[in-house]
């Protein structure tokens, strides 16, 4: 019997605390043989020197670890805040500010300021790809089902369905009004994502509150994005791994040494399906409605802020090799390694 939406993502959930809770042992493990790696966040070091809490948001496991505080009432207040952007900001949460305006027949919505901030982020990232981010993709996006732990779920929409979607991905239709603090969904039958931009945007509103509350060594981990607070406590840098793609087993292909930065990482090799020999996964390509086809695995963006990585991490990899490189080195601050899928890493010049 086919599974409903609620018991996949309730078996997803279960799967992934028992793989991160398999990562937690062998990062114990390799601590003993390994001093100071922090593998998307998971920093090989005794439990004495941190503080940390682990959840479920986002479809996704979140960790946040504090290295220079005790005090647990720190960790609360993330959590709530990764609460508070979950119902806010989800497109498949009733009433959050996304779901409402996707369902708002093209009538004006009332949001919230950060609504309006993450959507004019967003459609700054659109113009900057030219479309290959696209914050209007939601109608093709659920015609596609990459997480379902059941085979009957993964089925490759027919071309009619795909193509009706794709006349309602104008990212145009999104109308921000920021003085009324409203946002008009001109289609009607377009639908707003932010898978893409929204955990980067609140892993910085997670920094913002940490270094409030005077924390300045610390690492959030929001489904593999790191984002780093200051440095170690002994003033070196953190440590941070990315993924070899397809390995199962949190093997990195490689590191990035850094302070204060954000690390971010999308690929295809978590979210997808395999049919008759081909990969079908997550990273669609707006032009077509279908998974992006090109040489990639993945790409890491290493940026101030990780609503910037996290945007351009997706755009970098639609837009393929040529095209995202070019489109990193043309920004200042921002730095790349394109991992190819023959495992060879292209890293941008000041990498
Ligand atoms: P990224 O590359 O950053 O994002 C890829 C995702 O963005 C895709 O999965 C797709 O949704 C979308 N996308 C694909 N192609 C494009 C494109 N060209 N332009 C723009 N966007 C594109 N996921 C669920 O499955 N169920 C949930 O209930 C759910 N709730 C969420 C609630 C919130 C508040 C947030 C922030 C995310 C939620 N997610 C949910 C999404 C999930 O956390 C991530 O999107 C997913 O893990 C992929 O993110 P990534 O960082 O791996 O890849
Ligand atoms: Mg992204």
């Amino acid at each position: 019997m086919s599974k409903n939406k609620y018991q996949s993502k309730q078996d997803r959930k279960h799967r992934v605390f028992a793989i991160i809770a398999v990562v937690i042992i062998a990062a114990m493990i390799a601590s003993l043989l390994l001093a100071g790696l922090t593998g998307c966040g998971l920093q090989t070091a005794s439990a004495s020197d941190y503080i940390d809490r682990t959840s479920f948001y986002f479809d996704t496991v979140i960790n946040i670890r504090i290295y220079d505080n005790q005090d647990e009432s720190i960790l609360d207040g993330c959590m709530e805040l990764a609460s508070k952007y979950d119902s806010l900001l989800s497109a498949n949460t009733k009433d959050s500010d996304i779901w409402n305006i996707n369902h708002s027949d093209g009538s004006p919505v009332t949001v919230d300021p950060d609504t309006i901030s993450l959507l004019d982020t967003a459609l700054y990232y659109a113009e900057l790809s030219d479309g290959a981010f696209n914050p209007c993709l939601g109608s093709v996006i659920s015609l596609w089902d990459f997480t379902s732990e059941d085979e009957q779920d993964h089925v490759v929409p027919d071309s009619e369905s795909i193509e009706e979607a794709l006349m309602h991905t104008d990212y145009n239709s999104i109308i921000i009004d920021s003085d009324n603090l409203s946002v008009t969904l001109s289609d009607p039958d377009a639908k707003i994502d932010l898978g893409a931009i929204a955990k980067g945007f609140i892993a910085d509103k997670i920094k913002d509150y940490l270094v409030d509350n005077n924390v300045h060594s610390a690492i959030i981990n929001l489904g593999g994005n790191a984002l780093l607070v200051g440095a170690k406590t002994d003033d070196s840098s953190f440590t941070v791994g990315i993924e070899k793609p397809f390995s199962g087993s949190g093997e990195y292909i490689t590191t990035v040494s850094a302070t204060d930065k954000s690390v971010v990482t999308s690929g295809i090799y978590e979210r997808y399906f395999e049919l008759d020999g081909t990969i079908y996964h997550h990273l669609i390509d707006p032009s077509t409605g279908y998974p992006t086809q090109n040489s990639l695995y993945s790409v890491t963006i290493i940026s101030d802020n990780s609503v910037d990585g996290d945007a351009l991490s997706t755009a970098c990899f639609v837009l393929g090799p040529e095209e995202g490189m070019k489109l990193i080195e043309s920004l200042d601050g921002i730095e790349a390694a394109f991992v190819y899928n023959d495992y060879s890493i292209e890293y941008s010049e000041g990498f």
